[in-house]
């Protein structure tokens, strides 16, 4: 697959610097290759942006609504091709993409496309009515959208489709890593009826072509999720310029295991949550806090559960846990083991790189789920994302000391909290630092609540209206009556 830019309504390769391998996570091999754009790329981007922003910013809302509608259509009537490549990029079972990833592209668009029609601004009277006050929501202009490799196609559209639905031109980056459900959407861009340029998708390298458009001094504001050190280094290019900026980063999830729980329902999902997308999701449990009178028992029942699990082909429907996303990070996650076993902490079970069997993925990147014990709280792998299906348990005495292991990493993107005490539950999670607190569940989303997280775990909120008024410009209008 031959992956190009998408500008100006039309598909071109990089203009100067030529092309990248894409590697497919679970046989280790090349199998496409996309265009190392740079600079002069953004630069065509930003010109064919700039040239569709007045047809853009005037089209109706209901009209810009049609178009997502009409992108998300397209998604659905691909779906199966679009979940096949999901998975051959990233490395994740195809029964994932299906059930997750796909699904939430296409579902990503139609939210916004309603969520910008019903979207009403505040107005009020003033004091004894003299003047009427509202605001008006304008657009910003041509915006950046920088996306992860976790969820490729889930992140990009949860960004671009509220940027377009409030009127802005687009210019978007998706991972190096995952570029090829975003090339294969942008082939249904044009005649979804998005104008040439409203909607531009620029492939390469994180520090080449993401530099070059968070630097440009017309890009008005970048939209950004990916690790906590990329965050910060995109903060101090944008600092002193007035672009607007939105930080989805990193995050040390603590699940917090109360000895009242549903041994069983957290059990189950406390599997999920640990080891979905191979521990790829920001949202992934890693820190499991189990409380000391049903630690041996818990600790017990999940490593049987984990020791079964195999890593397989990702392309097999049957598969469960597939390939972690390149060599690099196979190896990241291995290092952090290792480290542990440096430290002291026991390796319950897993540990080691592996592939399935076969002779297909013999040279892909797979990591066996990890459990690892005895570690203490303030070490590196308790503090450091690992983004792998690596999890480390440690046991609490009181609710007190469950909620300062859970607050003690720089981190606060999310927590779970497993208990049947309704009381406990509520005082818990307001205690917790984090932008989700999920009790007795994990991953459920109402794309209307605000998303994000405190701490290095991100700067701002996505999700539902924060979405909208973070794309948007508000103007204060003041008219006089009397
Ligand atoms: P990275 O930070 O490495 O990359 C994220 C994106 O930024 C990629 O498109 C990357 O490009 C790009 N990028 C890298 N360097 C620069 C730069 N100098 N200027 C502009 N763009 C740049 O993250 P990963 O892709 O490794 O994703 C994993 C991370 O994302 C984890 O830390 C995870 O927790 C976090 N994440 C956070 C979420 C949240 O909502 N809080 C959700 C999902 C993931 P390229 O890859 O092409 O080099």
């Amino acid at each position: 697959m031959d992956i190009l830019n998408f500008i100006g309504g039309m598909h071109l390769p990089a203009i100067e610097n030529g092309w990248l391998d894409n590697i497919e996570p679970a046989t280790g091999l090349p199998y496409g290759r996309l265009p190392r754009s740079g600079a002069a790329d953004v630069e065509r981007a930003m010109e064919a942006a700039q040239a569709a922003y007045p047809i853009w910013s005037s089209t109706s809302v209901e009209e810009r609504a049609a178009c997502l509608n009409r992108l998300a259509d397209r998604i659905a009537e691909h779906f199966d091709e679009l979940v096949a490549a999901e998975s051959r990029d990233n490395g994740k079972p195809v029964s994932l993409a299906a059930h997750v990833d796909i699904p939430r592209a296409e579902k990503n668009l139609r939210f916004y496309a309603s969520a910008a029609q019903q979207y009403l601004t505040e107005a009020g009277m003033a004091a004894g009515a003299h003047q009427l006050h509202y605001v008006h929501r304008k657009p910003l202009g041509t915006v950046g959208v920088i996306s992860p490799w976790n969820l490729p196609l889930y992140l990009f559209t949860w960004k671009v489709a509220p940027a377009l639905a409030m009127g802005n031109c687009v210019i978007g980056k998706p991972s190096e890593i995952t570029p090829a459900t975003a090339f294969l959407m942008s082939q249904w861009i044009n005649e979804s009826g998005f104008p040439p340029g409203s909607f531009n998708i620029v492939h390469g390298l994180g520090n080449e072509v993401g530099e070059a458009l968070v630097t440009h001094p017309r890009i008005k504001a970048i939209s950004f999720t990916g690790g906590t050190a990329t965050g910060r280094h995109i903060a101090r290019a944008v600092a002193g310029t007035s672009k607007k900026t939105t930080f989805e980063l990193g995050g040390k999830n603590p699940a917090i295991i109360f000895e009242d729980c549903d041994f069983d329902l957290t059990l189950r999902t406390v599997l999920r949550s640990g080891f979905a997308n191979q521990g790829q999701i920001c949202l992934c449990s890693s820190r499991f806090l189990i409380h000391e009178s049903i630690y041996d028992r818990f600790r017990d029942a999940l490593v049987e559960k984990v020791s079964a699990m195999r890593p397989g082909d990702p392309s097999l429907p049957e598969t469960k846990m597939g390939a972690v996303a390149s060599a690099e990070h196979l190896a990241k996650i291995q290092s952090f083991v290792a480290q542990a076993r440096e430290l002291g902490g026991t390796i319950l079970c897993g540990g080691q790189a592996t592939h399935p069997e076969g002779d297909r993925c013999r040279q892909g990147h797979f990591m066996q789920p990890t459990i690892i014990e005895g570690l203490s709280p303030t070490c590196e792998v308790n503090q450091q994302e690992i983004f792998g299906p690596v999890v480390t348990l440690q046991p609490f005495a009181t609710e007190e000391e469950a909620i300062s292991l859970a607050n003690g990493t720089e981190y606060g993107l999310a927590c779970t909290i497993w208990t049947e005490n309704l009381r406990r539950a509520h005082r818990v999670a307001a205690r917790i630092d984090s932008g989700i607190a999920w009790v007795n569940c994990w991953l459920e989303r109402d794309l209307r609540m605000p998303f994000g997280g405190v701490k290095s775990s991100g700067a701002g909120r996505e999700g539902g209206t924060e979405s909208l008024r973070f794309f948007t410009e508000p103007q204060n209008v003041c008219i006089q009556i009397t």
